[in-house]
């Protein structure tokens, strides 16, 4: 694989969505992983766009083909990365971002070690609560799951590369381009473009 892999994990409610399609709209040459879910659309989401909503036998079939580089249970739903779409991106020289959870976190590092994982932290638990009431997507008992596991996967950061706390949104967007940036950047990356134009 040619692209650099992204992967931002946060609890649901942070600012995955939002800080990624920023990012997506002010940096050139990124894909994005869409995943597959057996999760029902929410809000304006669309099939194929925000995921590739389908049933758990269709999921269950492609876990049996082995058609995902990873897939976990989040909240009472299956999601997975089907291979595919990863390689069309990554081989086509796109760096590409993936919001995945905690596990697809673990699983793309090992499988990838290469991958640059980073960990959105909203500014508090309170404001978190107040971001899922206030996205109006999810119910009461879901709410009340997502902010039950919330506290123990934050914990999780401490074995990312990078933490962006999400409080001003404009600075967490900044702060997100600036590891893509950078990582681009890196010698390792520049280095076989610099040797065709000079003598190193
Ligand atoms: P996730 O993808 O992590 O579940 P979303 O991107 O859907 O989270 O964001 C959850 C809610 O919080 C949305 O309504 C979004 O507009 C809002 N939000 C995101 N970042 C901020 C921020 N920095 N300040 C205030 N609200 C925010
Ligand atoms: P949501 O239902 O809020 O869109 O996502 C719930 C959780 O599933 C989030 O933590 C998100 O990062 C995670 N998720 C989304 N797609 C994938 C995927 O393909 N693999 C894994 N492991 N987690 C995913």
């Amino acid at each position: 694989m040619s692209g650099q892999l992204f992967i931002i994990s946060a609890p649901s409610g942070a600012g995955k969505s939002t800080i990624l399609t920023a990012v997506g709209k002010r940096v050139s040459g990124l894909g994005y992983s869409i995943s597959h879910t057996t999760r029902k659309p929410r809000g304006d989401e669309r099939n194929g766009v925000d995921y590739h909503f389908v049933d758990d036998r269709t999921f269950t079939k492609m876990i049996n083909e082995g058609a995902f580089v990873e897939w976990a249970k989040v909240y009472d739903n299956f999601y997975g990365t089907s291979s595919s779409n990863l390689q069309d991106q990554t081989s086509s020289g796109l760096d590409v971002l993936m919001d995945v959870d905690i596990q697809g976190g673990q699983n793309i590092k090992d499988r990838f070690p290469d991958s640059v994982l980073i960990f959105l932290l909203p500014p508090s638990l309170e404001e978190l609560e107040r971001r899922l009431r206030e996205r109006g997507t999810d119910n009461e008992p879901v709410i009340r799951a997502r902010m039950e596991s919330a506290a123990d996967d934050i914990k999780n950061c401490v074995w990312y590369d990078y933490i962006i706390v999400n409080d001003k949104l404009e600075k967490a967007i900044d702060e997100a381009q600036s590891i893509i940036v950078s990582k681009r950047c890196a010698t390792a990356r520049q280095l076989p473009e610099s040797k065709k134009l000079f003598d190193i």
